[in-house]
């Protein structure tokens, strides 16, 4: 098995390279943002609870999506692995993933960390926001997202390095040049 999270702020590119990740490793893919999204579609409680925090750029409370991720382990089909999109955002959410995994006896292996300029990532979400048009993808909406993310999520990166599962990869350049570099970290683990 090969269990991977999938790190990296609002922009880095981890909904793409997850798709890549995917397909050559054959791994469930696990992305709290999209199965909240997918909530909101079809106006569940949980969806209508969510909207309004995913609006703010504020993150979802951690037994919410704890709870998701837990239903997506319990019925996932046999697999060689997962890959987990945008999850653990909080210390609480990755100490939690440990347990949830340790008691299906499963075991993370690796927190691969894609790191790109902020400026760089501010622009990236403009450009989106002009394809896709996600509410969340608004100038004072993405400011709120960094500020969550910085005082949230980046403290998610010692918890891992603590636990020697922490692999920086630089997200600047091609899909194809980032897609490289992940896979340097992954192939490693292959046996
Ligand atoms: P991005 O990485 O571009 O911010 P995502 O699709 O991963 O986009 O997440 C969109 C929003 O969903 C986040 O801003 C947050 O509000 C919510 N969300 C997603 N995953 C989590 C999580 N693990 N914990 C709390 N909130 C989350």
């Amino acid at each position: 098995m090969l269990n991977i999270a999938l790190f990296g702020p609002p922009g880095s590119g981890k909904g793409t390279q997850s798709k890549f990740i995917i397909d050559k490793y054959s791994l469930t893919y696990i992305s709290t943002g999209d199965i909240l999204r997918e909530h909101i579609s079809r106006q569940t409680t949980l969806g209508l609870q969510a909207k309004q925090l995913i609006d703010q750029g504020h993150l979802v409370p951690d037994e919410l999506v704890v709870k998701l991720i837990e239903e997506k382990l319990n019925n996932a089909a046999k697999t060689n692995g997962f890959l987990f999109d945008g999850f653990p955002r909080t210390c609480s959410q990755a100490k939690i993933l440990e347990q949830i995994l340790a008691a299906r006896r499963l075991n993370l292996n690796a927190m691969v960390s894609l790191e790109v300029p902020q400026a760089e990532l501010v622009q990236r979400l403009l450009d989106r926001a002009k394809v896709q048009g996600r509410s969340d993808d608004t100038k004072e909406v993405i400011e709120a997202r960094f500020k969550e993310y910085a005082s949230k999520t980046m403290p998610v990166i010692d918890f891992y390095k603590a636990l020697n599962k922490y692999h920086p990869v630089n997200g600047v350049g091609t899909l194809d040049e980032v897609f490289v570099r992940i896979q340097q970290v992954l192939d490693a683990f292959e046996k």
